[in-house]
């Protein structure tokens, strides 16, 4: 069973997840967050998380969300 949910994650990670959300930090550096694993990327417009290899989705960017900092 572990192996079947596995697989399906897998294949997920290769259609791409919309970006939805910016981190603003407290300095006004600004970070977009990968969909999947929350992580803070390094570059806008990436193609690739660069921790967990989610494909990323840069359409509706305008759009995103921004997120405060805390703590
Ligand atoms: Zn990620």
């Amino acid at each position: 069973m572990k192996t079947k949910i596995n697989v399906i994650e897998a294949t997920t990670y290769r259609q791409p997840l919309a970006v939805t959300e910016i981190l603003l930090l407290l300095n006004g550096d600004a970070f977009s967050i990968c969909p999947r694993c929350k992580n803070t990327l390094e570059w806008e417009y990436q193609r690739y998380c660069d921790r967990c290899g989610q494909c990323l989705d840069w359409d509706n960017f305008d759009d995103a969300v921004i997120v405060e900092f805390q703590g």
